[in-house]
């Protein structure tokens, strides 16, 4: 599904990624790991498309394409999704209004037929059930006002509704209490499927408790400096980062 090669990434001339390949598969479950600033939200930020960060060399593709070819609202409709570590507020934009929208849209680039204010307000009715939200953050507006869970939960709640075939989550696990995260890996665990693949970026073992990987990755000095299975990530947790990059330091 999802096939990088080589990437280097600069922000502001300054460069990030350097020569980072990653293959991720249909069905997969990948977490990728790292200290802060080793620039895993700067990954996740290149596979949406957001603006800044640049592509120097290297290329991705995504379901046989050129990923880096598509505008960041094409590959929204192709099926990639990004959970913000950092979710945004929009003033004035309910909530409802947002999903309804997004997904109606998707149902269009898709064929399908959109769904009236009756059946999507069942279905989003499902999601919230499974997410343990409050209704009423639906005619809030997105993200406004949302505590720190609430904001975390309504990227899952969006991810849920919108049924991606590539979601990428940044570190939506960080500042979840122990009930929120086992509300946010339901969620996550019962989006799992042989046509969907999931890129959990997360500094912390915690989370992958309650989801597991198929794969554990480490970015350091711009690379995957490390590879392995969901037990890695407990290894990490003893060891901490610093051998990884000492490691790494030396192969290169
Ligand atoms: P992580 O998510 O692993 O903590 P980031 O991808 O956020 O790492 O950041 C990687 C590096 O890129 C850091 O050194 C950070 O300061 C830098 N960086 C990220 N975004 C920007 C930006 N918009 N402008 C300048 N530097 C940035
Ligand atoms: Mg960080
Ligand atoms: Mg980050």
């Amino acid at each position: 599904m999802l096939e990088i090669r080589n990437l280097h990434v600069t922000v502001d001339d300054k460069p990030i990624l350097r020569g980072l390949d990653l293959e991720v598969r249909a069905g997969e479950v990948h977490a990728i790991m790292g200290p802060n600033g080793s620039g895993k939200s700067t990954l996740a930020y290149v596979l949406a498309g957001r603006e800044g960060y640049v592509v120097t060399q290297g290329e991705i593709r995504y379901m046989g394409r050129d990923l880096l070819a598509l505008a960041p609202e094409e590959r929204a409709r192709e099926g990639i999704f990004l959970a913000f570590q950092y979710p945004v507020e929009i003033p004035g934009v309910a909530n409802v209004y947002l999903l309804k929208a997004a997904l109606n849209a998707m149902r269009r680039h898709r064929g399908e037929s959109e769904l009236d204010a009756v059946d999507f307000l069942a279905l989003v009715k499902g999601k919230l059930k499974l997410m343990d939200m409050d209704e009423a953050l639906l005619y809030r507006a997105v993200n406004e006002g949302f505590s720190g869970g609430e904001k975390k939960r309504n990227e899952i709640l969006q991810m849920a509704v919108l049924e991606p075939r590539l979601a990428i989550l940044d570190e939506t696990d960080s500042g979840l209490d122990i009930d929120a995260l086992k509300v946010v890996a339901n969620g996550v665990n019962a989006m799992r499927s042989p046509e969907r693949a999931m890129i959990l970026v997360t500094h912390y073992q915690r989370l992958l408790d309650y989801i597991r990987p198929d794969r554990v990755h480490v970015l350091a000095l711009g690379r995957i400096a490390l590879s392995g299975g969901p037990d890695l990530a407990q290894d990490l947790e003893r060891r901490g980062y610093g051998w990884v990059e000492a490691e790494a330091q030396k192969r290169h």
